[in-house]
């Protein structure tokens, strides 16, 4: 048997066929129609479903169930989207639209639940009991995986630890608090950071490698450390401290047997990692127990999404 994942993104809309190991058989990306309707966006996908279904030579009862991710709130029990801001999304009964469309049951998940699902199910946790993962992007993504559940919280919010505060009256963020993790340890922080130190040190590589400060990425600064820049260095130095700071806060709460990092920057692999693991290896509460946390990298990417929507029915959600 078969399953559909779908990653439904404010930018593209990418789904797949997975199998029940999670892998993806075959898959398909369509941008997502501009200022459409709940309804026009519903009947894309299900074109976008059946043409992948029709590609890799399958039918349509091949398919046992098809979840959809989406980044906002959902409520899976009811088929509805609370709040998705990049669609324009306010309860909107979109796990039914897509019904009618397929003649399939829908289930809809929160990406970031989503990405972790998949890490946990087919990633870089497979095996495990429980994972924790945190997205480094724009913002801080985090899913909780348990003993094969989703941990969502009473109203299916949870695991948004990007809004722990690490440093209390520090950098504004979006969630309207002060000093959240995400403001010093998302992808966005860390080009804050860069741009600061820049500014600081015009002879510092980090300018011939970026052109400007408006074109800093995530990797300008370990680009730049990795050729010895001495105020790159202090940047890296600065951003996993503030990294270790909240997965420090956040190992302590649940200890558990994975916590998987995703997200662009998770490409630098034992760069990104080694720095957090010294200082957690000092701080973690449990740092002498025989049983300690795996800190890791994602496995799946931008596959994350798909599989861990498709993966959704095999779970006990
Ligand atoms: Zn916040």
């Amino acid at each position: 048997m078969y399953y559909m994942g779908v990653d439904l993104g404010g930018t593209n809309i990418a789904a797949g066929i997975v199998s029940d190991r999670g892998e993806i058989v075959l898959k398909s990306t369509v941008k997502t129609p501009e200022v459409a309707s709940p309804e026009k966006i519903a009947l894309v996908i299900a074109e976008l479903c059946f043409e992948i279904i029709r590609g890799a030579g399958l039918c349509a009862e091949d398919i046992s169930a098809v979840g959809v991710c989406v980044p906002g709130s959902v409520l899976p029990e009811e088929g509805i989207v609370e709040v998705c801001v990049n669609l324009g999304f306010r309860n909107v009964p979109f796990g039914h639209l897509l019904e009618a469309r397929l003649g399939k049951a829908v289930k809809l998940v929160n990406d970031a639940n989503a990405a972790a699902l998949a890490e946990y199910a087919a990633g870089a946790g497979r095996g495990c009991q429980s994972l924790v993962m945190l997205t480094l992007g724009t913002g801080i993504g985090g899913g909780i995986v348990i003993n094969n559940r989703i941990y969502s919280g009473v109203n299916h919010a949870a695991g948004e630890m990007g809004h722990i505060v690490i440093h209390q009256g520090g950098e504004e963020c979006k969630c309207g608090r002060r000093g959240c993790f995400e403001a010093y340890a998302s992808a966005t922080a860390l080009k804050r950071l860069t741009r600061d130190k820049m500014k600081e040190n015009p002879d510092s590589v980090m300018w011939s490698l970026a052109g400007s400060l408006d074109s800093v990425g995530g990797g300008t600064a370990f680009e730049a450390a990795a050729r010895n820049d001495k105020a790159a260095m202090q940047v890296i130095s600065q951003y996993t401290a503030y990294l270790a700071s909240g997965i420090t806060s956040i190992v302590n709460i649940f200890q558990p047997e994975v916590l998987c990092i995703g997200g662009g920057l998770s490409g630098e692999g034992e760069t990104l990692l080694s720095p957090v693991r010294e200082i957690l290896d000092r701080e973690d509460f449990a740092r002498n127990s025989k049983k300690r946390t795996r800190l890791v990298t994602a496995m799946l990417g931008n596959d994350a999404g798909i599989i861990g929507a498709a993966m959704l029915p095999l779970y006990d959600i």
